[in-house]
């Protein structure tokens, strides 16, 4: 499928693969269409760029499958005037999907140079409405809160109490978790109310761990769980 000659072709294919996989939102299919994914990686994986799969990014991290992307940025059930956070820009690809959809998108990376590159690739292909931070993304960005859908690129141990806090009412977080470091639920969270959420189950995935405050927390290289907040 992946061609080098006929790119045109080889995206085409990769949108039949969404829609053929249910991606059904239009916004969605036509933001997809208009990313450059090649953009976002690097020489050697460019040819690899309209395969539906996670490619390496730098800092062993990854671009998360096209799929995926889709999936979640359907899941968020996005309208032309919200404001989105996400978290884990890796590369910048999924921002700028978002970008194409929504009014303004706030995005955080915990790795110094890959909130850089994709600051500056961000901004060197024209997207505008998008603002990247180097920080920990599980406590959010309270300066730009309430956003009205939220979505974690990165697997957790459970759902941080800091982003339900940082949802609209009605708002929507879309994050994959589980107690697992490799294997998570992918679940959209809704905030109903001030102090109540519902959650739908949206089916099993795999990403790299949520590392911070209210993610994993990396000792040495070992992968231990935070101590419940007591309220
Ligand atoms: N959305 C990205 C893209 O389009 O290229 C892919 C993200 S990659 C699967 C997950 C990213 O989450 C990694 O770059 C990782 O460094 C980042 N990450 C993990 N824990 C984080 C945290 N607490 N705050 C911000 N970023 C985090």
């Amino acid at each position: 499928m992946t061609s080098e000659r006929h790119p045109g072709k080889a995206k085409q294919a990769f949108l039949a693969i969404l829609a053929r996989r249910g991606i059904k939102d239009k916004r969605v299919l036509e933001a997809m269409e208009a990313v450059p994914r090649e953009a976002f990686v690097g020489a050697r994986q460019t040819r690899y760029a309209y395969d539906d799969s996670p490619l390496p990014i730098e800092e062993g991290q990854t671009i998360s499958q096209p799929y995926i992307v889709a999936l979640m940025t359907e899941a968020m059930q996005l309208e032309p005037d919200n404001t989105v956070l996400e978290i884990g820009s890796g590369s910048g690809y999924a921002a700028a999907v978002l970008s194409r959809i929504v009014k303004q998108v706030y995005t955080i990376e915990r790795h110094p140079m890959l909130a850089k590159l994709a600051r500056e690739r961000l901004a060197d292909l024209g997207y505008d409405n998008v603002r990247v931070l180097c920080g920990d993304g599980t406590l959010g960005w309270p300066e730009h809160a309430p956003f009205d859908a939220i979505v974690v690129t990165a697997g957790g141990p459970r759902v941080p109490e800091s982003l339900v806090r940082q949802l609209v009412i009605g708002g929507r977080l879309v994050i994959p978790t589980g107690p697992a470091i490799h294997q998570q639920k992918l679940l959209r969270i809704t905030r109903v109310s001030e102090d109540e959420t519902e959650s739908e189950d949206l089916g099993g995935v795999r990403f790299v761990p949520l590392i911070g405050e209210e993610g994993w927390r990396d000792t040495e290289g070992r992968m231990t769980t935070p101590s419940p907040k007591k309220g």
